[in-house]
């Protein structure tokens, strides 16, 4: 199969899977969800477009491995999938954070409560999500279900490389589990290139031990994380990637020399109770040929600029302006966040 990588910025890059590569990629993902508590008796609604993407396919080909039923959710909108929900109570949703987010809202405004139906778990990949504060808990909260993130990259694949831990408790760092039985995992410091210490931040560097089609030596993945070696209190002994992976190299976003990622925006939208779920980040260019951030989001009382503004300052250390918009009015993400809008040197 024929794949390309999700990265944000530039063309998206080609890899192909072979057969034999799917075989590895099942029992990855199989250990993955089995970790995060995937039984039979349970069933499985993928919400995804089946495009060429491998999260989607890769879950797809191992709920059948494990011998889990299946309804294919892709090609319908929202009110078709809240109804398919409702009639044959799937306890896996299987999606971008986003779209979680996007159908529970979607099912509110039918009448219908999320965290009343048969959902017990719900499987993420695409985007950040462990690791962002305040998104984790609004999405478990919509849907009183537990969340299970796989992370991987198309590029050094076959599998999922690592998952959230099941054992996670709300409060403490969140972390991913890595598989390094199948994938040698590494951090460099972004300048020199050279590996860091445990427990330091670098960007992360893959080392696949059984693609086929793929072999990869030391490929740079570029998410930024701190690698350590402390067994989990689940009992698993594998590295973990402390913080999650927060976002690659080629999302960071330099203002005036001051660097942040987008997550770090949401959390700072997130920390302010009864912000909508949609907000975006508008990087612009004064007359005075001065860079600056608006920063906007949806909130019933305008008042709530100041204390954003503040979020804001004391994560990201930077200034901004607040645009409070009433609720539901910025457009409505379905798929994958598109958050930056970058318009500097632009008319
Ligand atoms: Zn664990």
């Amino acid at each position: 199969m024929l794949f390309s990588s999700s990265g944000s910025t530039g063309v998206p890059r080609v890899f192909r899977y072979t057969h034999f590569d799917r075989k590895f990629w099942e029992q990855a993902n199989a250990r993955a969800l089995y970790s995060g508590g995937l039984r039979k008796g349970d069933s499985a609604f993928p919400m995804v477009g089946f495009g060429p993407h491998v999260f989607a396919w890769g879950v797809q080909y191992t709920l059948a491995t494990m011998g889990l039923p299946v309804i294919p959710g892709g090609g319908m909108d929202g009110k078709a999938r809240a109804s398919i929900i409702e009639r044959f109570d799937p306890t896996v949703l299987v999606c971008t954070p986003s779209y979680a987010l996007y159908l529970g809202r979607v099912m509110q405004e039918k009448g219908q409560d999320p965290a009343r139906t048969s959902v017990r778990w719900i499987t993420t990949g695409g985007e950040p999500f462990s690791g962002v504060e305040g998104t984790l808990e609004r999405i478990q909260d919509l849907w009183g279900a537990k969340s299970l993130e796989f992370y991987g990259c198309t590029e050094a694949s076959p599998h999922c490389g690592g998952y959230s831990c099941p054992e996670y408790q709300a409060g403490d760092e969140p972390f991913i589990h890595l598989m390094e039985d199948i994938q040698v995992w590494e951090t460099v410091d972004p300048v020199t290139m050279q590996p860091v210490p445990e427990n330091e931040r670098g960007l992360t560097v893959c080392t696949n031990l059984n693609s086929e089609s793929s072999p990869q030596l030391r490929f740079l993945v570029g998410d930024y994380t701190r690698l350590s070696a402390e067994p989990c209190a689940c009992g698993r002994n594998h590295l973990r990637a402390m913080g999650c992976m927060t976002g690659r190299a080629d999302d960071l976003v330099n203002l005036r020399g001051i660097k942040f990622f987008p997550v770090q925006i949401e959390e700072a939208v997130r920390a302010v109770p009864g912000t909508g779920d949609e907000f975006q980040i508008r990087l612009s260019t004064m007359d005075d040929g001065l860079d600056v951030m608006t920063v906007a989001v949806e909130h019933t009382d305008p008042t709530v600029a100041a204390a954003i503004a503040k979020e804001v300052r004391s994560r990201c250390e930077i200034r901004c302006e607040v645009e409070v918009l009433p609720p539901n009015t910025l457009p409505k993400t379905e798929m994958k966040a598109k958050r930056v809008r970058d318009m500097r040197g632009k008319a």
